[in-house]
């Protein structure tokens, strides 16, 4: 044992030497942990060159996170540009390849949260923004709210340089296809083929309907041990009526708190909403103590008995992450600092 002089003298000298390399000294590994949404992902409905793709955009996303993270960049650095390529890439229901309201449009939602402050950003129903998810933030760093809708929160975009596109960005014929599918099956109207959506394509169109709901999220422990978590969707395909999801509602969709935990979930909004799902999962881990796993068991076993379907991924104050889902896939991965990366679309890869 070093006298207690010599013991702060030797912890002085390897500070200075850390700093002296131009190094902040690593208070914590980081991690990272994304889903692409949970739903019917089932082998047989998922061709294999379907599920190389989505396996490939996961790992992709781990390793954007991971090359920030790794040179000591912030959570929400992470987290912001992981959704933000999420939602340029059509696999999923974010951005570009989200799916249509009953009316023919994408109505996009997103929100982020910063676990050290708990400053929250979050955004509805907008049509124009590129990537909702920086919006979102742009919310929570610029505006003294936290949650803006529609056309106030692009008009709010526009003040804030953040880029818009026409609507017809978004547009993808898989996604048109389950809208058009949807609506016949519900019988209600189907409304025109989007302004500036290509050409229709000729003859009978065969999309597997993966029944799935594709929403993305991330939740991320930078070094410094701050927590940021993050959602970005287009709903529930055919929607009405300005419906709104869970997705940009914190505490039910999105939660962050340094020390306890960070929430992102997916699956059929209405239930998450109804049962405050993030927070309730990070209440259980501050107050009960509970596991991440013991806590988003306990969530899920209530969600189930009201017939909510989906999952979420969760990381405690340690970057420990873990998930759950209660359908029978979810778009999944996770990678801690120094260890293997993880990606699992099926629930029997658990
Ligand atoms: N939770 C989203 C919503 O209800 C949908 C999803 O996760 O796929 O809007």
């Amino acid at each position: 044992m070093l006298p207690p002089r010599r013991a702060f003298a030797f912890v002085l000298t390897a500070f200075a030497l850390l700093s002296a390399c131009g190094q902040q000294p690593r208070a914590h590994h980081w991690s990272i942990v994304v889903h692409g949404g949970a739903g019917v992902i089932e082998r047989a409905q998922l061709t294999p060159e379907l599920e190389a793709q989505y396996r490939s955009a996961m790992n992709h996303a781990l390793q954007t996170g991971a090359a920030i993270l790794d040179r000591g960049g912030s959570s929400l650095d992470a987290v912001q540009a992981v959704i933000s390529d999420m939602e340029d890439d059509p696999l999923f229901n974010a951005g570009r390849g989200a799916v249509f309201g009953a009316d023919g449009k994408n109505h996009l939602d997103a929100s982020i949260m910063d676990g050290r402050s708990r400053a929250a950003g979050a955004v509805a129903d907008v049509t124009r923004t590129r990537h909702p998810i920086q919006l979102a933030r742009a919310v929570m760093e610029h505006s003294p709210h936290v949650m803006l809708v529609g056309e106030g929160a692009e008009a709010f975009g526009r003040t804030q340089n953040i880029e818009q596109v026409e609507p017809s960005f978004f547009f993808t014929e898989r996604r048109w296809q389950q809208l058009v599918q949807e609506l016949r099956a519900r019988n209600l109207p189907i409304p025109p083929r989007p302004a500036g959506a290509p050409p229709a394509p000729q003859g009978a169109l065969l999309f597997l309907d993966d029944h799935k709901f594709g929403t993305v999220g991330v939740v991320a422990m930078d070094e410094q041990g701050n927590i940021a978590a993050g959602t970005s969707t287009g709903g529930t395909n055919a929607k009405l009526w300005g419906r709104v999801g869970d997705s940009p509602i914190i505490g039910a969709g999105t939660y962050a708190q340094n020390g306890v935990c960070g929430v992102s979930a997916t699956g059929t909004g209405e239930y998450f909403i109804r049962v405050g799902v993030a927070r309730d999962i990070c209440a259980r881990m501050e107050l009960r103590h509970e596991t991440a796993e013991q806590a988003s068991q306990e969530v899920f076993a209530e969600l189930g008995a009201m017939h909510g379907d989906g999952g979420v991924i969760v990381m405690d104050g340690r970057g420990h992450a873990a998930w759950r889902f209660n359908t029978p896939g979810m778009y999944r991965a996770r990678l801690e600092q120094g260890g293997r990366p993880l990606v699992q679309i099926f629930a029997d890869e658990d």
